[in-house]
């Protein structure tokens, strides 16, 4: 039987109906609905979490029943309803984690409470194909930048971490301060395709040291010193947005490797929104190449927050035999290394 994802951490509300297929669970997706807000926190410059958590609760059901109708499903063929339990903003998780516990309850099966992490490093899982553990999963969100060696499902070690900005924030924080609407990433990187490479460079963030770890805010700060002190026409913040992004994504790639060769995995799984990035996706490609190692992403609508990463991960939960009880609960912080395996 399928089970519901809801996703409701941030600033979109996604759902997915996923029957469990172990062998490829890209197959058992059903279907899946996204709405995302960012019209709607766009004139504030960035996400107002008390709206955030009233838009959750108009669209989450409407979007249900647009999951199940796509499915040619109702709430009875449910067999189980996964929300994302944390980490995120608590109102917008409470909206979710209510939401799913009663439909649960109401239908007498099983509620699981989901890392939202855990969802975007499973995301690979969906494409065809799919990634065998042991690998590493380089997690880059708008909230996380993180190497994480995954033994298996559920065994999770953090190889680094970052000291400040994620490696989204450091693209929507960089957008911002040369005059790009929120949320900049995504803007910046287009941009940055039609800059003069080479024309600026800024250095790449703690690569001469050893260890895993990011820092990613200095980045940020050298580029509104070159912006401050340029021309400021069009072609310069694209020149800059180029420059930007070359260092973001070569220094990604350098820990990676590094990663991979600490590890002695074989296997690479990037995730999270800056997953969707261009530059990204094709130099890490290149490197596997280079490197003997196999690369693995989500298509780019499973980068961002999605329902369907969220099914999938609670589907596996399901059925390693894990599940909450009746209490809502949620957890705003919480580590990946403190869950238990899914075997
Ligand atoms: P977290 O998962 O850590 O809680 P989040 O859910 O807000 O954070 P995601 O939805 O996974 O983050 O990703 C959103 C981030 O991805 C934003 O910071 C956005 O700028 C960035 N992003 C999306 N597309 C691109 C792109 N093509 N290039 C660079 N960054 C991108
Ligand atoms: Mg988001
Ligand atoms: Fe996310």
């Amino acid at each position: 039987k399928p089970v519901l994802g809801v996703e409701t951490s941030c600033d979109e509300t996604g759902v997915a109906l996923l029957r469990w297929d172990p062998e490829k669970p890209g197959r058992g997706l059903l279907s899946h609905a996204l709405f995302s807000q960012i019209a709607l926190h766009a004139e504030y410059g960035g996400v107002v979490p008390e709206l955030a958590s009233r838009d959750h609760v108009r669209k989450l059901l409407p979007l249900v029943r647009e999951a199940l109708k796509d499915a040619g499903m109702t709430p009875a063929d449910l067999g189980g309803v996964a929300y994302t339990a944390g980490p995120g903003l608590v109102g917008a998780l409470l909206v979710g984690a209510s939401a799913a516990r009663a439909m649960a309850w109401a239908l007498g099966v099983p509620a699981i409470g989901v890392h939202h992490m855990e969802g975007h490093l499973l995301a690979p899982l969906l494409e065809d194909d799919p990634p065998e553990p042991p690998f590493v999963a380089l997690l880059v969100s708008g909230g996380h930048s993180m190497l994480v060696e995954v033994k298996a499902i559920g065994e999770y070690r953090i190889l680094g971490d970052t000291l400040d900005d994620a490696a989204g924030e450091a693209f929507d924080k960089t957008a911002k301060l040369m005059g790009l609407p929120y949320p900049g990433g995504p803007a910046l990187a287009k941009l940055a395709e039609e800059g003069t490479p080479g024309r600026f460079r800024f250095s790449r963030p703690m690569v001469d040291r050893p260890g895993l770890d990011f820092s990613f805010s200095g980045l940020k700060t050298q580029v509104l010193l070159a912006w401050q002190g340029s021309d400021k026409t069009d072609q310069t913040r694209a020149d800059i947005a180029r420059g930007f992004e070359e260092a973001i994504v070569d220094t990604l790639a350098i820990k990676c490797r590094r990663a991979l060769e600490a590890t002695g995995a074989k296997r690479l799984v990037i995730a999270g929104g800056v997953g969707a990035n261009k530059r990204l996706r094709e130099q890490l490609a290149q490197a596997a190449g280079a490197d003997g190692f196999r690369v693995y992403f989500p298509r780019l609508a499973f980068c961002t927050d999605n329902g369907a990463m969220i099914a999938l991960a609670g589907a596996i939960r399901l059925a390693a035999g894990q599940h909450q009880d009746e209490t809502i609960q949620v957890y705003p912080r919480w580590s990946l290394e403190t869950l238990p395996p899914a075997a």
